[in-house]
């Protein structure tokens, strides 16, 4: 069953609760008698265990991995896509640019100490690329690690520090709200609500966000591995807090045939984070942290 008919069904099966909720509320229930409501837990649960029986798991063909040979580096957003603004209104810190010169700092450092390893780019330049093709690029040329690299962004400014997803179910909201900001940048492509390279997403639909959510990962474990690897080696060395290693439902992390993360390195909406972002200092210090989570993954994949 493919995605597509699984979010149909589960936006009928949200619809009928929505209608016997809306319904329970004129239900003329006897005096002293109430009606205990059903808890968002259950809802989940419900939900949860009605996808599992329907969602297709590990769809994607296992190829084994024992060697990091190629590495695809993505830049979050591009072009007209300028992600997150670091202040409203001003074209001074977007974080199109940060991604773009961390992805290349960071690629130039594999570039010099791992000869053995080629580094290839989703876009090297301040160019739109569709978020399926991302994926889509890595998988053609076999990669054997995939890395987005983002920026946070959120209306409380004294929100700071690093993330590193893979893809996963959240399991709060902060998470879901990332996932949803990330994956609304279809919006730019024209054509997303007719191309069948989303499995009929629609950003605006919270049903959407769960169903992708739950879409099993071939490579669940490696990618959690790489997750922490980034967050304690960031952690270690950048004065960004390291907020910890997270799950969600990422489209651009979706059909990925190898090990793959994506790293939201700062929130370029918190006045020190954006500070540390947009120095030399800070981005060489972050490419660092993530070239070093590489060095000791790929030491424990080719050992192991
Ligand atoms: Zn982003």
């Amino acid at each position: 069953m493919n995605v597509r008919i699984s979010a149909r069904i589960l936006i009928e099966l949200m619809s009928i609760y929505n209608m016997y909720e809306k319904r329970k509320k004129y239900s003329f229930l006897p005096r002293g008698l109430t009606q205990k409501p059903i808890g968002n837990f259950a809802i989940t649960v419900f939900v949860v265990t009605i996808l599992m029986c329907f969602m297709p798991s590990a769809k994607f063909p296992q190829r084994k991995i024992d060697k990091i040979q190629t590495i695809v580096l993505d830049a979050g957003h591009g072009g007209e896509d300028a992600g997150a603004p670091g202040i409203k209104g001003s074209r001074e810190f977007l974080e199109k640019d940060i991604t773009l010169d961390l992805s290349l700092r960071l690629g130039k450092l594999i570039e010099e100490k791992m000869p053995d390893v080629k580094v290839l780019y989703t876009r090297k330049t301040d160019k739109s690329v569709k978020l399926w093709e991302r994926p889509n690029f890595a998988n053609r040329n076999e990669a054997d690690l995939f890395i987005s690299i983002h920026c946070n962004a959120n209306n409380n400014p004294k929100a700071h520090g690093s993330e590193t997803y893979f893809m996963g179910l959240h399991v709060n909201e902060g998470n879901l709200d990332v996932a949803k900001r990330e994956n609304a940048v279809i919006t730019y492509e024209a054509d997303y609500k007719e191309n069948d390279r989303y499995g009929g997403f629609d950003p605006n639909s919270p049903e959407s966000h769960i169903i992708f959510s739950l879409v099993q990962n071939a490579y669940m474990n490696q990618s959690l591995r790489l997750s922490s690897y980034v967050e304690a080696k960031t952690g270690k060395i950048s004065q960004i807090r390291s907020r910890g290693v997270k799950q969600a439902g990422f489209l651009v992390l979706w059909k990925t045939s190898m090990p793959s993360i994506l790293i939201e390195t700062g929130f370029i909406t918190n006045p020190e984070d954006r500070k540390f972002l947009a120095s030399d200092e800070g981005k060489n210090t972050i490419a660092k942290g993530i070239y070093e989570a590489i060095e000791d993954y790929k030491a424990f994949v080719e050992k192991s």
